[in-house]
């Protein structure tokens, strides 16, 4: 077990780049065989999501495109509330079959106030690939289709994910060090 700092937590070794790389090879598997002829368009959330996309695209073996977007929050009207908005979504998704990879789902909210907006454009089916899942956390209403691990609820840093803007550069996933069990 290593440990290291990032910004001003320690953090431990949780999942290796070997194994993270394998569950990924799975998914790509999957995903070739269930988007066979279908040219799918996959959707990477950023910043976090980038590490995973690149591997996982490179994994994919069938016609798929692929763009980034960012999700950007604010505060709406008082009628609207909390708003979230896609930037750099720009390609036409209507009747597309059309895949999110997110880095993880932890409460679900930024993906349960997302989604509408992709279905709003009819996409031909719509699905969700995640790298990472918090069951324990998550309190709003997702379906995940595809998902390389579920973890406990514990914050993690690596591989693309990161603590206060550092630790993304980290290859394998490391968990916030919680104290020594008794
Ligand atoms: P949610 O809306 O599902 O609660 O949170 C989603 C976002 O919170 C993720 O896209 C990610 O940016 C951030 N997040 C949630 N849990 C973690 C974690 O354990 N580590 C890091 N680095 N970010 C997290």
């Amino acid at each position: 077990m290593s440990v290291i700092t990032v910004h001003d937590k320690s953090f431990v070794s949780y999942l290796p780049e070997s194994l993270i790389l394998e569950k990924i090879k799975a998914l790509a598997d999957e995903l070739n065989r269930d988007y066979a002829g279908k040219k799918p368009l996959f959707i990477a959330i950023l910043n976090g999501s980038f590490m995973f996309a690149s591997d996982l695209f490179k994994e994919l073996h069938i016609d798929a495109e692929i763009c980034f977007i960012k999700l950007a929050s604010y505060k709406g009207t008082k009628s609207t509330g909390h708003v979230i908005t896609a930037i750099g979504l720009d390609t036409d998704i209507t009747d597309r079959h059309v895949v999110i990879l997110e880095d993880i789902i932890d409460t679900g909210k930024t993906m349960n106030e997302f989604l509408p907006q992709i279905r709003n454009q009819q996409p031909a089916s719509l699905k969700i690939a995640v790298l990472l899942h918090k069951p324990d956390a998550t309190v709003f209403p997702i379906q995940i289709d595809y998902c390389c691990f579920s973890i406990p609820n514990k914050f993690v840093v690596g591989y693309g994910l990161d603590y206060d803007g550092l630790g993304r550069n980290i290859r394998e996933l490391y968990q916030l060090e919680t104290g020594p069990s008794v």
